[in-house]
Order: structure tokens, then sequence, then C-alpha cells
């Protein structure tokens, strides 16, 4: 068997965090992303496969605000049903530009098919997240603000972990203060919980279009979170957004990939990141990542979950399991710079 690699693609293959996030912005964002990946392409060996996965952070926080703001005159969609919103346009982004720079490549590359699929993945109801959602979406408010959510709407402010307040958890009813006191006039924002993704639902249907040559691009967003509903397996979308590195792995495993890349803004994950003394990671084994890991070298939400999820891929079999950023991504996959994670 050839190499199948996942690929996994920041926030910033998408929207630049300065940037407002207009069509123009995100499709030239896209398009630079979409020439890293027609380059890997046209390296492929026979057998070797490429599917892709990405996150929707931004695009997904724009869509909530629009679902609210006209909610006047047309019902605002449920969350999950947003996630899929999110899944479809930026999927759509990557499948036209990706499918026309495939074309301006040539060759074998032109004949090259690229499909985007909008994808469930399965969480557990009793994950722990459902009892403390850590998750931040949408835009920042006020103490105030705040205050009048809870008032007209329901929401409630920084709830103990527990059962108090499921209702609220589950329903994505949930305000946190996200920074420190005094640092912000907005430190607070809406929670929501970030369970731990089991399984893709699509998973044997993306591997046998995998198999088949198809560049894939699937699991958008962490995919949209389902629960089995009853005892016949019937699914039900949740209240929660999966991180997207996390069930990125999911997808790796479903399409038996060898490597998984995890394409960020930074070239490699660092030891005491941030401060004077900080240095990049470079190859390390299993044991020793998960030695660094536990020390919190890498911060919850952001190097943490890549870091989590490439222990995971290599402990499932993987072969190799690398961070970079976007431009470092063909001499990363040489094995020239890049974070490697290996057995
Ligand atoms: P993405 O959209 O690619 O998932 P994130 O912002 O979630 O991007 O994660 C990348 C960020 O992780 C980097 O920009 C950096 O600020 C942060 N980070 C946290 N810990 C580390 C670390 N130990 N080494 C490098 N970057 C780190
Ligand atoms: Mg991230």
């Amino acid at each position: 068997m050839g190499r199948r690699l996942l690929i996994a693609l920041g926030g910033n293959a998408i929207k630049r965090r300065t940037e407002e996030g207009t069509t123009a912005q995100q499709l030239s964002n896209v398009a630079i992303t979409c020439e890293q990946i027609v380059k890997l392409i046209e390296r492929q060996g026979e057998g070797d496969r490429i599917a892709i996965t990405h996150g929707n952070g931004p695009q997904v926080g724009n869509l909530l605000v629009q679902q609210e703001a006209g909610s006047g005159i047309v019902p605002a969609q449920a969350f999950d049903v947003v996630g899929s919103m999110s899944q479809g346009q930026i999927g759509y982004m990557f499948q036209q530009t990706l499918q026309n720079y495939l074309k301006k490549a040539g060759g074998d590359a032109a004949d090259v098919p690229v499909v985007a699929v909008v994808n469930q993945v399965l969480v557990s109801p009793d994950d722990p997240e459902f009892l403390d959602p850590t998750k931040p979406i949408g835009n920042f408010f006020s103490r105030e603000e705040a205050e009048e959510l809870a008032r007209t709407q329901g929401y409630v402010i920084d709830p103990p972990a527990g059962e108090e307040y499921r209702e609220e958890k589950r329903t994505g009813f949930v305000i946190k203060r996200v920074l420190p006191e005094g640092s912000s006039p907005k430190p607070y924002r809406r929670v929501v919980p970030s369970p731990d993704p089991i399984a893709n639902v699509e998973g044997g249907t993306i591997r046998s279009l995998v198999d088949q040559g198809v560049v894939v691009i699937a699991s958008g967003g962490g995919g949209i979170p389902v629960m089995k509903e009853n005892d016949n397996g019937e699914l039900k979308g949740v209240f929660a957004v999966i991180d997207k590195d996390k069930a990125g792995e999911r997808m790796a495993e479903a399409i038996d990939a060898t490597d998984f890349l995890v394409l960020t803004d930074v070239e490699h994950a660092m030891l005491n990141y941030g401060k004077p003394d900080q240095e990049p990671v470079g190859e390390v084994g299993l044991e020793e990542a998960e030695r660094l890991l536990a020390e919190g070298h890498f911060l919850r939400g952001s190097m943490g979950p890549k870091v989590e999820a490439c222990i995971r891929f290599v402990k499932w079999g993987g072969r190799r399991a690398t961070i970079t950023s976007l431009d470092n991504a063909v001499d990363a996959i040489d094995g020239k710079t890049g974070t490697h994670i290996v057995p």
C-alpha cells in the first residue's frame, strides 16, 4: 500500500485572523492552500491517496450571528444544521478551487476527482463535556450583555461543573468568562460542549471514495456532532462542536491513513511556547510526545488537541503524524521541517 495521507487544515487556510472573511478573501486563502495541496497531489505515486479535513470556527461563528440577527424575519436554524451549512460553504470553496488548480496543473493531476462530503461524527451522551462545556464560540460580551442574555433568553453565566443546569449545558445556553478579569471590556462568550469524537458516521463511504482515488474533503469543522437516539442506532444532531484535529484523526482511521498532516500557522510545536527559552520539537517517539503533552507545553484548545490527535493516530497504527505550517507542507512531508510524532 502507498502513502494514504489525511491533511487537517487550520483556520488560516480559509481566513486570516485579521480579515473580516468576505467571500473574496476566503477564496483567495483557499487558493493559496490549494496550491500546496496540488503540489502534494502531483508528487503522489501509484496507490498514494489524499483526503482533507478543515476547521470552521470563524465561519460557523458568523453563521450563528446571521441566524440570530435574522431571526425576526426567518427562523434561526438549529446549531447542528448551522454546522452543516459551514461544511457546505467551505467544502464547496475547496472542491471548486482544487478542481480548478488540478486542471491548471494538467497531466495526470487534471483527472483527479475531488468531492466534498457533508459528514456526521458520533459522540457519546455520557461525554463529560456535556456537564462542563469548554468550547467558546461566536462573539464576545460584556458582563451587562451577558446578564441581559441571561434575563431575556435563559442563559446561565459561569455554571458549576456537574448535573446543575444540565439542560442549558446540553442546549448551548451557557456563557462563561473566558478572559481574565479586567483584561477586556467584553470577557464573556458562549461556551458549548466539545465532546470526544468516537467515529466518523460516513467513514465507510468516504473510504471507498478514497480507495477509488477521489480526493475527499470531509469532517469539516470536526464534523456534525450526532448521538444515537435509540437502540436502532437512529441519529440526532447535538448542540456541540467537535475539535477538528481530533475528528480528523478519526477520519484518518476511517480511510486507513498511513500519514496524518496537521497544517496550521506555526512551523513547529514548541517547548516552553512563548517563553525566552522556547524551542521547536522535531521528531519524537510516542512516549516522549506523551511526556511533553503531560508537562503542559501545548495549550488546551490550540496546539494541545493537535498533539493529542497525533498521539492517538500513531497509537492506532499510523506511521507518522506531522504538525507544521501550510507553506512548509511539502518540506515537512520530505522530513525537512515540522514536528513529527512516530511510533
Ligand atoms: P488551527 O486553526 O490551525 O487549529 P490554532 O490556533 O487552534 O490553529 O492552533 C495553532 C496555535 O497554537 C498557534 O498559532 C499557537 O499560537 C498555539 N500554540 C499553543 N501552544 C503551542 C506550542 N507549544 N507550540 C506552538 N504553538 C502553540
Ligand atoms: Mg485549532
